[in-house]
């Protein structure tokens, strides 16, 4: 295995190929890595941008290097604190990266359910215009070389009580997702009006719940609303059977967490 490690992220993007894969942390690569990769080369790069979180005034754009310590220990980032809390124990979050995180498979990517919930845009090195994080995961893994990811940019909620997060495990504090749900629900008048919900290991990749959202948009965050939300909280979605749980029992219970999680933020 061949490590190469690049000052500029335009050189690292250059390096990849088929042979070759992006380490950022290294939390998931080098467990790979241990079991024997395909890949026989690891690209590297130490480009500052990929660490730095920047303030957009109605956003924050955070380096896709930014770990899950460093996220929570930035005030900007404050709106996002107990997502990155929920991702491993303190040994992980040194090392685990936002960016990994986007390309973290099931049962992870607790982190990139979050982003989608908020509508986040993620920058690649070398393009110009940021792109939906949706066709980033809609793509992943399509093509056997995978674009480097330099920034995301994170819209922030105007109300923080307008976005919640909750990770349902069966071990605390430190477990793996049996699903993760994300919900942004921006009100105007006391009407929700653009509503994202997101839920992770319900499907390949963090997805976001659309039949839900149609029933939340435009109406007051009641418990008619919210019960109609819950029972179609799974539509569109295919969750996996593995260790943690079956398709089965995801299916049963994603409607009663998704409820829980509403009448939190109903509550404010
Ligand atoms: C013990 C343990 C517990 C964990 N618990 C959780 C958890 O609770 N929740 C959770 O979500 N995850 C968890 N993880 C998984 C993992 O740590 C996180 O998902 C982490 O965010 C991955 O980031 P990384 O920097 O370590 O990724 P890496 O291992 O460096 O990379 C992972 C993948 O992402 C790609 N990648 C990384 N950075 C970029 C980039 N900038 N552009 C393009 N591709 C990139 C790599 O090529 C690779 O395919 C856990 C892992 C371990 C080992």
């Amino acid at each position: 295995m061949r490590v190469e490690s690049y000052a500029t992220l335009a050189e690292a993007a250059r390096a990849m190929g088929p042979d070759a894969v992006f380490m950022a942390g290294g939390t998931l690569v080098m467990r790979d890595v241990n079991a024997g990769t395909s890949a026989s080369r690891i690209v590297r790069s130490a480009d500052p941008v990929l660490t730095e979180i920047r303030s957009t005034g109605d956003g924050v754009s955070i380096g896709a290097g930014v770990t899950m310590a460093q996220a929570l220990a930035n005030r900007d980032l404050a709106f996002l604190s107990s997502v990155a809390r929920s991702v491993g124990g303190p040994q992980v979050r040194n090392m685990a990266t936002i960016g990994g995180n986007i390309f973290a498979h099931h049962p992870y990517g607790d982190f990139a359910v979050a982003l989608l919930a908020l509508g986040a845009r993620v920058v690649l090195a070398g393009q110009g215009a940021a792109k939906p994080l949706e066709d980033v995961l809609r793509e992943r893994g399509r093509s056997s070389t995978s674009p480097i990811i330099a920034a995301i940019e994170v819209p922030r909620p105007r109300d923080p009580r307008a976005f919640a997060f909750a990770k349902i495990s069966r071990i605390k504090p430190k477990g793996v997702s049996v699903m993760s749900i994300a919900a942004h629900l921006p009100r105007e008048g006391g009407r929700i009006r653009g509503a994202r919900i997101a839920f992770g290991a319900m499907g390949p990749t963090p997805l976001r719940a659309t039949a839900a959202e149609r029933v939340l948009e435009g109406q007051s965050l009641d418990a008619a609303t919210i019960a109609r939300a819950a029972q179609l909280a799974c539509d569109g979605l295919d969750p996996p059977t593995d260790a943690l749980a079956s398709a089965w029992y995801r299916r049963e219970v994603a409607g009663t967490h998704l409820k829980r999680l509403l009448e939190k933020m109903e509550r404010g």
